[in-house]
């Protein structure tokens, strides 16, 4: 395999966001998107109290493009103005398409807070090209025991295919451009070798531990790598257990405009956004 070289070494930032601190590791002041990845955020891992609920994200709104929650711990529910609720426990995936507009709140699960425990996870944000910009809002709620699992042969490194086509395997979430989605934990001295399909934007963010890159340098946990077009893939070796998330697809050629919540190509869309979310078009919705 011919390795991708690196672009860009994201180191991700503390930052404050309501009562609790993240990582965003996109966009950076170098790095506006990885289209068609527009944010990353890391949350956690929190340690919370009985009746502590480290996220309690009260009602917001969303248009344009797909949030998706990656939960690698604790226990999350889901409420909006559609009227879906959802609960989410370790391992399991909510992949939202905003689409022309939700409101939504993400809080701990009444389990969760029963127990409390360690809250993890990771928050993407996926743009959507123009034509889709406006679908109908709706979400996928992928349980952890629906993603295949891959093992690489002679190694400890287990691959679950999110999004996609992966060494003749597909993952389950349904997406509107081609991606590649896929979660890797490796052991000490694991290795992978990860093919990207030609053309796809790719990056890897790793979330915890410490890996070498193509048997190279070694990065450690909380940086994105951003990977140039220049190659078949890369390749992985987990110098402690570590996991990483790796992210790839077809990048979107079009204007981008965004403001907070709203990703659209033009300002008026954004003015328009504002307008609908005022009026009640996105529904109305008080938890
Ligand atoms: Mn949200």
């Amino acid at each position: 395999m011919k390795y991708r070289s690196v672009a860009h070494i994201l180191p991700s930032a503390r930052m404050q966001m309501g009562k609790i601190s993240i990582r965003q590791s996109l966009p950076t002041e170098r790095v506006s998107q990885i289209s068609p990845f527009l944010l990353l955020h890391h949350f956690g891992p929190f340690q919370a109290q009985p009746g502590e609920d480290p996220l309690d994200i009260g009602p917001h709104p969303h248009r344009g493009f797909e949030p998706v929650t990656f939960l690698y711990s604790g226990g999350i529910r889901h409420k909006d103005s559609r009227g879906n609720e959802g609960i989410l426990r370790g391992g399991d995936i909510q992949w939202m398409t905003a689409g022309r507009g939700i409101i939504h709140s993400e809080r701990a699960s009444r389990e969760f807070l029963e127990n409390g425990g360690v809250m993890e996870g990771i928050q993407l944000w996926i743009n959507l090209p123009k034509r889709f910009k406006l679908e109908e809002p709706g979400y996928q709620d992928i349980k952890s025991d629906q993603l295949p699992i891959l093992a690489d042969p002679h190694s400890s490194a287990q691959t679950k295919v999110v999004a996609g086509t992966y060494r003749g395997v597909r993952g389950p979430a349904r997406t509107f451009t081609p991606l590649l989605v896929l979660q890797i934990a490796l052991g000490q001295g694991g290795e992978t070798e990860v093919e990207i399909p030609p053309g796809f934007n790719a990056c890897v963010y790793l979330l915890s531990g410490n890996a070498q890159l193509n048997h190279n340098f070694e990065y450690p946990a909380g940086t994105l790598l951003h990977f140039r077009n220049d190659g078949d893939g890369f390749s992985l070796t987990g110098l402690e257990p570590t996991q990483a998330l790796v992210l790839a697809g077809e990048p979107i050629d079009e204007p981008l405009a965004q403001w907070g919540p709203y990703v659209m190509n033009e300002q008026s869309e954004l003015l328009e956004a504002m307008r609908d979310y005022q009026m009640g078009k996105m529904g109305f919705y008080i938890d």
